[in-house]
């Protein structure tokens, strides 16, 4: 390593960031006034995360997807809509038979077993007798991050899908989102909530859920802040939807209206 220059350039000659207020963290990709980044501490998590979100996926402000991967060191984020296997969406070698898709399809979350939160169903959609043995040794966790529709999209173009285990959600308790986005009910999560739910319970260590969500309670406490001051302009009515798009379906099943976005 070369021997660095002494700084002795006086603090007042350095511009300060033109319109900080406006520029998006390259990390998360929201404007400064939501980014948490320097909150964050990565944990080490031994289940992996792959998160793929769909391309039309734009709720910038509200989205919980790269918060999500930053906490944690075992993780993937990719835009896009199919991959040829697991590994060309990893980056690495990977046997789907070892991981598990977040994915509800055409299961009822009336019909899961009451008392789990997280269920491993077969290919019929029927909650698998020994649960306990069927998340045992699984590897990783693939999240599909987008709106019901757009999870499905996701599902059926990429067909390495069919060789993992599928494992939905039945939360006990409701989304941080509250009021922000309408979910009429509470199986549906953040995408960050989700994976907190997901390897809390794989790895059996709390803490994973709690430091994740402290953190998306903080970029929504942000949200709120930056919407009330009037930081966010034109686009937090946006996320907001007028209509309360609901968003996720870890564990149930939903529509979200079209909503236009700029
Ligand atoms: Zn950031």
């Amino acid at each position: 390593m070369p021997p660095q220059e002494p700084i002795d350039a006086d603090p007042l000659d350095i511009a300060p960031p033109v319109a900080a207020d406006t520029a998006d963290c390259p990390r998360c990709s929201k404007p400064a006034a939501l980014c948490i980044c320097d909150a964050v501490t990565p944990i080490d998590n031994k289940v992996g995360l792959l998160v793929l979100q769909h391309p039309q996926e734009q709720d910038r402000l509200l989205g919980s997807a790269r918060l999500a991967t930053l906490h944690l060191t075992n993780s993937v984020f990719k835009i896009g809509l199919s991959w040829p296997s697991l590994a060309k969406a990893l980056g690495r070698p990977a046997d789907p038979a070892e991981w598990a898709i977040l994915h509800l399809g055409s299961a009822r979350s009336s019909d899961l077993p009451k008392d789990r939160e997280l269920v491993v169903l077969d290919k019929k959609g029927v909650a698998i007798p020994d649960q306990d043995h069927a998340l045992k040794g699984v590897k990783g966790i693939v999240i599909f991050d987008g709106t019901w529709a757009q999870a499905k999209t996701l599902w059926w173009r990429n067909a390495w899908v069919l060789k993992a285990k599928r494992l939905v959600l039945n939360p006990r308790r409701a989304s941080l989102y509250g009021g922000l986005r309408r979910e009429p009910r509470r199986e549906g999560l953040s995408t960050i909530e989700a994976a907190a739910l997901t390897l809390s319970r794989m790895e059996q260590r709390p803490e994973i859920e709690t430091a994740l969500h402290a953190s998306f309670a903080l970029m929504l406490a942000r949200y709120r802040s930056a919407q009330s001051h009037g930081a966010l302009g034109d686009r937090a009515a946006v996320s907001k939807g007028s209509g309360g798009p609901p968003k996720k379906r870890w564990g149930g099943r939903r529509r979200r209206s079209a909503v236009s976005k700029p």
